[in-house]
């Protein structure tokens, strides 16, 4: 069986598992573990996935079970993403569709965000989610490694509304060292998104201290997606703290957070923000035109937000997003 869910594109034979450790040839057909295994479940700003153009200040109810495509050495979710890889083990409940459709209603979210663990993995579930939880009026969205093949977005891109993907960095020794993957599908995703999709998509790239910091890359990084993503793309560059296996690090120095910011700002973005640093006013939103303030955040919480009918009320620029 060959899967066609993710760049690996695994060829599977009978009885063994694809390269996730989360799907199965059983005799010809290919089965998904994980299915019945949501091991997550809790609301969160949709701040924190982070979308910061999406339904802002609103709750979405997140879900997500084992596994993972990646396996990367600083995952701040290890315990649950690389649990089939390391352990074998498939830890979850069986939890019907239905039933996180109507705890996302219940708990007053907008939406359902398939997250902590890579959702492309799970995407049966996603998918069996999205279409009652779209009956209900909320939105769905991925928060991912940006590994998909163009069948698998196009088989989610009619229910799938928004999607953060993680450009972990814009070289390809970084991501087969440290993630045991490759860069190039992640920017065929992006770059397909923006031009194929109406999905709404956001990007994060976690600032690693000398490994996907240099003044280069990051001018490179931002350059390649003012022309492939366009400059309406929020850019999170998000501050690094040592986790899983990477922990001869130092946190991310804030100067080196600002100076990706202005990188960004520099090469045509028009929205950057810093994340993991609450407090700091490059968290909040700008108008590019005239440089008002349109919304004031203090990490997940939104103290003001002036957007109005999608544009900035000083000048009457129109802010991409969904609002
Ligand atoms: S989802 Fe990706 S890693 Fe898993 S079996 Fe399919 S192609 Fe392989």
């Amino acid at each position: 069986m060959r899967c066609k869910l993710c760049a690996w594109r695994c060829l599977i034979a009978d009885g063994k598992l694809g390269h996730c450790a989360v799907r199965k040839n059983i005799g010809g057909v290919l089965y998904s573990l994980n299915y019945y295994k949501v091991c997550s479940a809790n609301v969160d700003p949709i701040e924190k996935k982070p979308l910061f153009h999406f339904q802002p200040g609103s709750k979405s109810f997140s879900i997500s079970t084992p596994g993972c495509n990646f396996q990367c050495e600083f995952c701040q979710n290890w315990h649950i993403s690389q649990q089939a890889m390391e352990k074998g083990t498939l830890e979850g409940e069986a939890v019907a569709p239905n039933q996180i459709v109507e705890s996302a209603v219940r708990t007053g979210c907008k939406s359902i965000s398939y997250t902590y663990t890579e959702p492309t993995i799970f995407m049966e579930l996603c998918a069996d989610c999205a279409a009652p939880a779209k009956e209900r009026g909320l939105s769905n969205v991925f928060v991912s490694n940006g590994y998909q093949t163009r069948e698998a977005i196009d088989f989610a891109k009619d229910w799938l509304d928004a999607i953060n993907v993680d450009l972990k960095a814009f070289n390809e020794d970084y991501y087969r060292r440290l993630c045991k993957a490759r860069l190039q599908p992640v920017l065929d995703t992006i770059s397909y998104i923006a031009k194929e999709t109406n999905i709404w998509q956001e990007i994060t790239t976690l600032l690693v201290p000398g490994e996907n910091d240099s003044e280069d890359e990051l001018k490179r990084l931002a350059e390649w997606l003012v022309a492939n993503a366009g400059a309406d793309v929020p850019w999170h560059i998000s501050r690094f703290y040592p986790q899983y296996k990477y922990l001869d690090s130092e946190p991310t120095p804030v100067e080196s957070l600002e100076r990706a910011y202005n990188i960004g700002k520099a090469a045509g973005l028009r929205y950057v923000y810093v994340g993991n640093m609450p407090g700091s006013r490059l968290e909040n939103t700008f108008c590019y035109k005239c440089g008002k303030m349109l919304i004031e955040r203090v990490g997940y919480k939104i103290n003001a937000n002036r957007i109005k009918d999608s544009s900035c009320p000083d000048c009457g620029t129109k802010i991409a997003g969904k609002w």
